[in-house]
């Protein structure tokens, strides 16, 4: 198998049939997890991806390379827990290589972390965010049904001591159940230097726990902050980035991604490939692209980058606003998928995709 070059390949910025540029890209590098988070994976027990169909690192360069071909600037690791998967910072020296990759960032749980943050470094990771959705060890273990705060912590501290600058703390807000530490939240992120991100709870498909009524918006985290912090000045756009930041007072910054209320999709670059190399345009989309297949026999580079400009091309998907829209009229009722859907189609969980 080769691998693209990016001096003798040819580079265009692919554009949606909304005119949205093909620019990031998130690989999720396992489905496997060593947490339980209700909002992700409420049951214990699922149907993993086959060993055999999860590709390799080298295949997963390849690919990269392709969609770097065609626009792609920012990758993102993901999962499941990204960390689970054996020697990760061999897959990130691979990407590395690949003068058009401009930004490699991970998502992780944080369990692992303190393990493999010096490796991860060394091996040119640029960006760390953590997901971390309480600061209270209780509510850690019933979110999430395993007993890993410490080790979570643990994680956190160790990013800047391996030389990562810019750590990120992601934190979903959920109504009745950490509405009451966003302050606590943005504290903390203070002392670790990190800058926290409200996302709001979104129904992407999979099981997840979803009611409106569990949805704090927006509004509502701001009118929370405000009440404890002063005013405060929403900052400049910048680009595609799905979070709005915002300027306390005393010059610290936060997110909001507000996934739900007010969806982004209009300006979205964003498309993620499965451990096994489904490939979706979309968070909501329940159908995508198998590139393993055609990359495992062989197909030419130029195929390659053909189908996933096609693909791309045809891009018409605006999940979050589609989804809105049916709420607004009045034709959304429970889950996106049912359960019977999502053991015939694992990839359609959060888990497998990558959030
Ligand atoms: N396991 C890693 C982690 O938790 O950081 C990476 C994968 S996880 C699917 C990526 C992100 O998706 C996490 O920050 C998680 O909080 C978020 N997420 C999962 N389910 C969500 C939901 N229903 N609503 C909003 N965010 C969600
Ligand atoms: Fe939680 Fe991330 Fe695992 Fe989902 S993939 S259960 S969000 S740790
Ligand atoms: Fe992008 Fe789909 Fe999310 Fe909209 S719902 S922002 S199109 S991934």
């Amino acid at each position: 198998m080769t691998m693209p070059t990016p001096d003798n390949a040819p580079h265009v910025v692919a554009a949606d049939m909304f005119g949205r540029p093909l620019r990031s890209l998130r690989l999720s590098v396992t489905d496997r997890c060593n947490l339980r988070c209700k909002y992700c994976m409420p049951e214990e027990d699922y149907v993993w991806l086959p060993r055999e169909d999860v590709l390799t690192h080298e295949e997963m360069a390849t690919l990269t390379g392709y969609f770097t071909d065609l626009g792609v600037d920012r990758v993102r690791l993901t999962g499941g827990e990204p960390l689970l998967r054996r020697d990760l910072p061999r897959l990130i020296r691979l990407l590395v290589q690949n003068r058009r990759v401009m930004d490699i960032a991970l998502t992780t749980n944080g369990i692992l972390l303190a393990d493999q943050a010096e490796a991860l470094f060394d091996a040119g990771l640029h960006r760390v965010t953590v997901s971390l959705d309480t600061l209270r060890p209780e509510r850690f273990r019933q979110l999430t049904r395993r007993d890993e705060y410490a080790r979570v912590m643990e994680g956190i501290a160790s990013v800047a001591r391996a030389g990562f600058t810019g750590l990120k703390l992601d934190t979903v807000a959920i109504r009745g159940f950490n509405d009451d530490e966003l302050v606590a939240l943005i504290e903390f992120g203070k002392r670790v230097q990190a800058e926290v991100r409200f996302i709001e709870y979104m129904d992407v498909g999979g099981a997840n726990e979803w009611s409106q009524q569990k949805v704090l918006s927006r509004a509502a985290m701001l009118t929370i902050l405000t009440a404890h912090y002063g005013t405060i000045e929403p900052m400049p756009e910048r680009g595609a980035a799905p979070a709005q930041r915002f300027l306390l007072p005393d010059g610290t910054t936060f997110g909001i991604i507000p996934s739900t209320t007010t969806p982004f999709c209009a300006t979205c670059d964003r498309s993620r490939v499965t451990a096994d190399g489904m490939w979706y345009r979309c968070l909501y989309a329940t159908a995508g692209t198998d590139l393993r297949k055609p990359l495992r026999v062989g197909v030419s580079a130029d195929e390659m980058r053909a189908v996933i400009r096609a693909g791309w091309e045809g891009r018409r998907d605006r999940g979050a606003e589609d989804r809105k829209a049916l709420e607004r009229d009045g034709l959304r009722v429970g889950g996106l998928i049912g359960i019977e859907k999502l053991r015939e189609d694992p990839h359609l969980e959060m888990h497998a995709r990558g959030g």
